[in-house]
């Protein structure tokens, strides 16, 4: 704590994590001055809810996307009292859990607009003073006692093979969450390399009339869907490495809803990773990562009625392979190798959408504030590279493998340590917890 009897604690980022984050440190203690820093220019939605696009829903029911893990129907009773919102099959649009997000900041900034700053701008460096941290902005500097890194998942970058003319070209497009449809409008036949949630939400956003989408990804596998009504739960527990975890799995889909099996399973994750050493986390990353994620990451029921009529109309093709080449010219040609094949088919695309989802390997981020603290060892990568060292206290681990003393980070950088904590189900309580934690540390 500083000498003025307040606590001062910097978020980096204001997304979910970052606002719910400060948040928690607001509402539990006066002394506390939260400033949020965020380089969007908008406070809150943070890269999955800033959209006003209807056919974006989100894919997580309603009833379990409360930003406060103590009060589930927080968002429900916040819903009531709206004007106009629309839900499909218990799945509101992302645009509106973004409002509900920035209602959020604003109850936040009239309980207590003295203690709550936001600063529009990119933090880029951080500096460890003797008591306290200095975080260099796009916009100047600012001190403070503690740091929350919610940065955030990596953004996207693209696959081997794209070279910087292609990634120069018009008709590439490396970063889906920045993609304006209408710059790509005379576009008809169009490659998504991906075949996830991320390519998922490309193909609704450019879906026009006449125009052709090919979806290529190693496995060839779509996102699988939620039922439109919630399965019985599954009470079963698992235990075990991956490859026993896997088979209690296949004997309990004998018995119950495979997705209601899968939420079992999503509850045990955080405590079954912690439990598997550093090679069977590997091993699950590398045999079962993607039957986790179709299974795991879902579509809407809304998303998937409209995905399967595109699959059905011959609007969108799913192929399993590999891409082995991109040459940009006036339009872009690509060799891929389809799987089990040696032989490479050539085709032509006149765009093609990077829809691999975002970065899972710190040490390519090229953003600059992560760059900073690896190069100062202020953090470190965890050992599978996925995001930053922390104890359990979610406090960064410096080069030398101590707690860094008031650095901490919240949400997808932590997966290394949790797995599972992409979330809202999962981030509310880590907000919470970390609020609580920094709280009682002073
Ligand atoms: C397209 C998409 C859809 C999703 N849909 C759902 C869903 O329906 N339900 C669900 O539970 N989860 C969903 N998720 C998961 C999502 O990751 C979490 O719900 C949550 O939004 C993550 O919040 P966050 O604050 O950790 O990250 P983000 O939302 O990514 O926020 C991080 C923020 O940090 C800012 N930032 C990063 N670096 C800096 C810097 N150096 N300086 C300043 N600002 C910085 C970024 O601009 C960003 O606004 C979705 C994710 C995506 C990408």
């Amino acid at each position: 704590m500083s000498q003025r009897d307040e606590l001062r604690i910097a978020i980096v980022g204001a997304g979910f994590s970052g606002l719910l984050t400060a948040v928690n440190l607001l509402q539990a203690s006066p002394a506390v001055r939260v400033t949020l820093i965020e380089r969007r220019g908008v406070f809150g939605p943070g890269t999955a809810y800033d959209t006003g696009n209807p056919q974006h829903l989100l894919n997580v029911r309603l009833d379990n996307m409360s930003a406060f893990p103590d009060r589930p129907r927080h968002l429900s009773d916040w819903l009531a009292e709206q004007p106009s919102w629309r839900a499909q099959d218990g799945f509101i649009t992302r645009g509106v859990y973004g409002d509900y997000l920035q209602s959020l900041l604003d109850a936040a900034l009239d309980d207590a607009p003295e203690r709550l700053t936001l600063i529009g701008a990119e933090a880029r460096t951080l500096d460890r003073l003797d008591d306290g941290w200095r975080i260099g902005t796009s916009d100047g500097e600012i001190v403070v006692d503690q740091v929350v890194l919610a940065l955030g998942n990596l953004e996207p970058a693209s696959p081997p093979g794209v070279d910087d003319a292609v990634r120069a070209s018009p008709a590439y497009v490396e970063n889906p969450w920045r993609l304006d449809a209408a710059s790509v409008e005379g576009a008809r036949n169009v490659l998504l390399i991906g075949s996830g949630l991320t390519m998922v939400d490309a193909a609704l956003t450019l879906r026009r009339p006449g125009r052709r989408f090919t979806a290529l990804s190693r496995h060839g596998l779509l996102p699988r869907a939620h039922a439109v009504a919630p399965p019985a739960p599954f009470v079963g527990a698992f235990a075990g490495g991956p490859a026993e975890v896997l088979r209690q799995v296949r004997a309990a889909t004998d018995q119950a809803d495979w997705r209601a099996v899968f939420d079992r399973l999503r509850q045990s994750a955080q405590a079954l990773w912690r439990g598997w050493s550093p090679v069977e986390r590997r091993r699950f990353l590398r045999h079962l990562r993607p039957l986790w994620d179709v299974h795991r990451h879902r579509l809407s029921p809304g998303a998937a009625r409209d995905i399967h009529s595109m699959l059905a109309g011959g609007e969108l093709t799913v192929l399993a392979g590999k891409l082995t080449e991109l040459k940009a010219a006036d339009v872009i040609e690509v060799a891929w190798r389809p799987r089990g094949r040696r032989r490479p088919i050539r085709d032509r695309f006149d765009l093609v959408v990077n829809c691999t989802g975002p970065l899972g390997s710190i040490g390519q981020s090229v953003e600059p504030m992560i760059r900073d603290l690896l190069q100062k060892g202020h953090g470190r990568p965890d050992p599978l590279g996925l995001g930053l060292q922390v104890d359990d206290e979610g406090r960064l681990l410096d080069a030398a493998g101590h707690s860094a003393q008031g650095l901490h980070a919240i949400g997808p950088l932590t997966r290394g340590a949790f797995w599972e904590m992409t979330a809202v189900p999962d981030l509310r309580g880590q907000a919470r917890d970390l609020a609580r934690r920094i709280l009682a540390q002073g």
